[in-house]
């Protein structure tokens, strides 16, 4: 059978695309130049927060598709392991400030003031998916051959050729797209987290002080601890620093002390693929449906089913209004 429908990119926005669009009943082949563990995704935090991502409205329904489906992986009937659970904990600010747009869609609630830790003056505590990427990940590649979707290693140079191997090209390239799409608005904003072994924390906090010059976010999983972070806007280097990563102990050791004596257990980075807006279109080139699927920022995975399952949706319009398209296997 012909590949109807090709994918570039195994990150969260390609995978859980490859997804939707394998279960939907199409052939989809995944191509990537980077095995899915080594991707900008399986490096993230990872909890659901619409964080550095544009435009709003839009944002706010991907988010909450998304919400609704994590939230459902994370209560697996079948007990697979997704990697997915719901934790709760507080963002909060060192001055007033308001809780953001999203708060009601998680179902947040303002701290009172003797629940803010020293030094904070508001905050919000609510229950949210907080995901183990290097698991989900794997979650999501067995979804995707299980709905007899593969994957391939290749390397796309530009999409000219990439949209002469199938009906329907998925560009979901991440910072890739900057040179494989030729949009100079894709930029790097480059992140750095540290793993240290879990010394009983069970609640999640992230600084969210508007225009802190660093962050500082704790995300407990059960034996590990996700610390972050840094957002360098345009730096591409992918090797750890090792300043950075003692700076972001520094700073969660101050809100959780046992955390100064816990044993570090990776270090990870990874580029967000930052853009004034998630780009989200298609177009006709060579007579193959192109639609684009990146730019997602500091929020991936936030976005990544309500993404998917628009593609899928544009899929579908464009071939059921298409009767000349024989070549899709339907
Ligand atoms: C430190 C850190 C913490 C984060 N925390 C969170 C969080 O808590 N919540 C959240 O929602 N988001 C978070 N993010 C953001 C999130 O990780 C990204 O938005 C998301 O991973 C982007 O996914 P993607 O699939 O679009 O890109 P990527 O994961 O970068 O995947 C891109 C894919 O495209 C492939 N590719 C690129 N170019 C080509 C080409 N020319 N040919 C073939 N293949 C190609 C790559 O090999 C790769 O497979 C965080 C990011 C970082 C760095």
């Amino acid at each position: 059978m012909a590949t109807s429908v090709v994918v570039i990119g195994a990150g969260v926005s390609g995978l859980t695309t490859a997804v939707c669009l394998a279960e939907s009943g199409l052939d989809v082949r995944v191509d990537t130049d980077l095995p899915p563990d080594a991707t900008t995704s399986t490096s993230a935090g990872a909890m659901w927060d619409p964080y550095l991502v544009e435009p709003g409205d839009v944002v706010e329904r991907w988010s909450w598709v998304t919400l609704s489906e994590l939230t459902e992986l994370s209560t697996d009937a079948d007990l697979r392991d997704t990697g997915v659970r719901m934790v709760e904990g507080t963002q909060e600010c060192r001055v007033p400030c308001a809780m953001p747009p999203w708060g009601p869609m998680a179902g947040a609630r303002r701290c009172a003031q003797d629940e803010l830790r020293p030094g904070y003056a508001a905050g919000w505590r609510y229950r949210a998916p907080l995901v183990d990427m290097p698991r989900y990940v794997q979650y999501l590649v067995g979804r995707l051959t299980a709905a007899g979707g593969r994957l391939r290693r290749h390397h796309h140079d530009t999409l000219d050729a990439a949209v002469r191997e199938a009906p329907v090209v998925v560009n979901c390239s991440g910072v890739g797209a900057r040179s494989l799409a030729a949009d100079p608005e894709v930029e790097a904003v480059r992140g750095q987290l540290v793993v240290v072994e879990n010394p009983g924390i069970r609640t999640f906090f992230c600084d969210d002080t508007p225009g802190a010059e660093e962050l500082t976010y704790i995300y407990p999983h059960p034996d590990a601890l996700v610390l972050g972070g840094t957002a360098d806007r345009g730096n591409w280097d992918l090797r750890p620093d090792p300043a950075a990563a003692e700076a972001i102990i520094r700073r969660c050791a101050a809100v959780e002390p046992s955390i100064a004596a816990a044993r570090v257990m990776e270090h990870r980075v990874g580029l967000r693929p930052a853009r004034t807006t998630v780009r989200l279109t298609q177009e006709r080139r060579d007579g193959t449906l192109l639609l684009h699927n990146y730019g997602h920022g500091g929020a991936g995975i936030t976005l990544s089913w309500g993404c998917a399952r628009e593609i899928t949706e544009r899929v579908h319009k464009a071939l059921a209004e298409e009767s000349t398209a024989p070549w899709i296997t339907p």
